[in-house]
């Protein structure tokens, strides 16, 4: 049936990498290249041209026609513009393939209508991308044709960032720059550059595209704003779960295959917890490199399920009552020369940098708890923090038993002389045994847990960028790896100095240490004692963004400025509002036009048998017909009330300024006003003749792919 494939001949195999810069490129043309990616210093300009012709030929090798700047604007999904090579006619009349080093390097995209925050006034819509060679360019085959994309930053006529690559970047060489230092301390004089690794689980839901196309606010909206639960529950997951597999098996296969020949290392891939759910997992990658292929396999997610009649549902809550989808951020810090700054290790040496490195950890997460929290903060994603199996909104650490047994050695005696597996723990400072070895109990219900040499932030939404939780992790660190260094280097004797933070950094962060059950109502209580802030929604979550704290946080590494922060609050709130306004009128077009009138429908029908009934059999019982009618009856005015009263509340809404005050208003008057809409239709659908429904219910979504 499927022909064989061969995963090391495809893989990469539309990737400009390095392999294929080295074979095409002049030898020293080549090493410069290597040398600003791997160094970071900056690219020569002389040698853009040569770079660019190598990059066309090869593009057009590969069938291409255009090329593109791929970025990241504010709206949390890739935009491109294409160019095709081709150049004005000549005199014959015949074009040639042009693409110079200019084109390559810099684009101005008339990008005016891009989510700005401010930041650029439409009279002066001048935005410029400009190449990231540190993400290889690639190219793309699809319905359109063959196509060159070269993955840019976008940024402001005056230089400000408009996009999430510029921040990442930005945040990377902070943490670089700390990270160094920190080895350095250690007598590490060998590693010359330091990377957050990143490796984001992705879940998703695969729907049937017929009966996605037959729901509007499935297009609109991309979650279902009604439905009832199918009368069973998700206890038959299992029973259609060999349907699904076979569909959906062939979809990933081609999913696969499409990611591995971009450079994607998808690596596994299994159904999810609800039906229809399943999830998509690569090898870890350097930081900016996972944000780009975490975009590329969202868009192939999408992209593959239509050739296969289906749909991908990238939202974090598409249907209400079953889980949701999130992204697990792994994130680890790791040297040029393979040292991960999270890897416990097995010497004491090592172990002593690991804690320190754990404490500073700790104290970013305490101190810049709602950072975090803001990182994650996304429109769908308010559906799932703190509901049905998901993280709450309040974040705090897992870190093991294990972990916690030293951590309490050290803060109460002062010394951590033994491990719980019975490894020994001498110090002057402290020793751990080989926790890769030992792994710790999971706990799946903690936002942020160390899992043996990573940290797993599990609260970001499944169709966010993950740049944001990134630039959050690597600057928090950054500010903590800064200060304890600033401490340490002018330290005399370093080992009790050392020691000594350890066990302030521990003692002073340990609040936000949890190992529990995060789902727990008792963690709320225990976390609201422990003063760990509990953030709902993303409105209350925005604010964080622009605290002096933030903006002190930010200027000091150079990775946003206050008025880059400023706009991008205003860009949230301004989504927010946004978003919900498009999810109450799709509300309101559906229940006032397909909903409304199907439960006309059928209780005229009802109506008309009654009286058939009657007519035919003047003593039969009718109670049931009439004490349908009644009910079905009753609950079509409660919705029309709901109605009439979230048209109302939406246009209050939509008439505000833009910005803080209005996206309150939708979270707080017209997400209930929807909520008031849903229930009686939600009954409805539980009694109307489903041939009469207007469009497909949960169980046809959710169990019949
Ligand atoms: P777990 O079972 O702990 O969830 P997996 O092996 O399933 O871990 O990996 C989950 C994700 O974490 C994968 O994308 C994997 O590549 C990534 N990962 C593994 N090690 C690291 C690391 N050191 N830094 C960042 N990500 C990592
Ligand atoms: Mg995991």
């Amino acid at each position: 049936m499927s022909e064989h494939v061969n995963v090391a001949e495809i893989f990469g195999k539309n990737v400009f990498n390095e392999a294929t810069m080295k074979e095409r490129l002049p030898k020293d043309v080549f090493k410069k290249m290597k040398k600003t990616i791997e160094d970071g210093e900056e690219l020569d300009p002389s040698i853009a041209g040569v770079v660019a012709h190598a990059m066309k030929e090869w593009a057009i090798e590969k069938g291409a026609t255009h090329y593109t700047h791929w970025f990241q604007p504010l709206t949390g999904v890739t935009a491109e513009k294409h160019d095709a090579f081709i150049s004005a006619p000549n005199s014959e009349g015949k074009v040639i393939m042009e693409f110079s080093g200019k084109e390559l390097i810099k684009g101005e995209p008339d990008a005016s209508s891009f989510p700005s925050g401010g930041l650029r006034a439409t009279f002066e819509a001048r935005g410029y991308t400009a190449w990231d060679c540190t993400s290889p360019a690639f190219v793309r085959e699809d319905a359109a044709g063959v196509t060159l994309c070269i993955p840019t930053a976008f940024c402001s006529y005056t230089g400000e960032a408009l996009d999430q690559k510029t921040p990442l970047l930005r945040s990377m060489e902070a943490i670089n720059e700390q990270s160094l230092r920190i080895l350095r301390l250690f007598g590490n004089t060998t590693s010359k550059r330091v990377a957050p690794s990143v490796g984001p689980e992705q879940e998703y839901f695969i729907v049937d595209r017929q009966k996605y196309l037959q729901r509007k606010d499935l297009i609109y909206t991309g979650r279902t704003l009604f439905g009832a639960m199918p009368p069973k529950g998700q206890e038959l997951e299992d029973h259609y779960f060999g349907a699904i597999r076979e569909r959906i098996g062939s979809y990933m296969k081609e999913v696969n295959e499409e990611l591995w020949k971009l450079g994607v290392t998808a690596k596994t891939q299994h159904n999810e917890v609800a039906p229809a759910q399943h999830e998509l997992a690569p090898i870890y990658d350097e930081a900016n490199l996972a944000v780009d292929h975490n975009q590329i396999v969202m868009e192939t997610l999408k992209k593959v399920a239509g050739r296969h009649g289906l749909t991908c549902l990238l939202h974090e809550k598409p249907f209400a009552g079953v889980n949701g989808s999130g992204k697990h951020n792994n994130w680890s810090l790791t040297s040029d020369d393979g040292i991960n700054l999270l890897n416990p290790g097995d010497t004491p040496h090592e172990n002593i940098q690991f804690l320190l490195v754990l404490g500073c950890i700790l104290k970013a997460v305490n101190t810049h708890a709602d950072l975090l929290r803001e990182a994650a903060a996304d429109v769908g994603n308010d559906h799932r923090l703190g509901a049905n199996e998901a993280p709450p909104a309040i974040i705090s650490v897992f870190l093991g038993e294990q972990l916690e047994d030293v951590i309490d050695q050290l803060t109460t005696t002062g010394e951590a002389t033994h491990s719980k597996q019975g490894g020994t723990l001498h110090t002057g400072v402290a020793t751990l045994p080989d926790l890769d070895k030992d792994a710790t109990d999971r706990n799946r219900t903690s936002p942020f847990a160390f899992t043996g040499n990573k940290f797993e932030f599990r609260m970001v939404g499944s169709s966010d960028s993950i740049a944001p939780p990134n630039v959050v992790l690597n600057t928090i660190v950054a500010e903590a790896f800064k200060e304890a260094a600033d401490e340490l280097e002018k330290a005399e004797d370093f080992d009790a100095a050392v020691h000594d933070l350890i066990k302030k950094l521990l003692k002073d962060n340990k609040r936000v240490i949890f190992n529990g059950n995060g789902y727990s109502d008792a963690w709320v209580e225990e976390a609201e004692k422990r003063g760990l802030p509990n953030i709902k929604s993303m409105v209350e979550a925005i604010g964080a963004l622009t605290t002096d704290k933030a903006i002190r946080l930010y200027e000091e590494f150079g990775v946003f400025t206050k008025a880059e922060l400023e706009s991008r609050a205003e860009v949230e709130y301004e989504e927010y509002s946004k978003v919900i306004n498009i999810e109450a009128r799709t509300m309101i077009d559906m229940a006032g036009k397909q909903i409304i009138p199907a439960v006309i429908r059928y209780t005229t029908q009802l109506a008309e048998s009654i009286g058939k009934v009657r007519s035919a059999v003047p003593e039969a019982d009718i109670s049931v017909q009439t004490e349908l009618l009644t009910e079905t009856s009753a609950l079509l005015s409660d919705m029309k009330v709901a109605l009439a009263a979230l048209i109302d509340i939406t246009e209050k809404s939509a008439a505000m300024e833009e910005g803080k005050a209005q996206a309150f208003a939708y979270h707080d008057e017209v997400m209930p006003a929807m909520a008031a809409l849903r229930a009686p239709a939600d009954k409805l659908e539980m009694i109307v003749d489903k041939e009469l429904w207007p469009f497909p219910s949960y169980g046809d979504l959710l169990f019949e792919v």
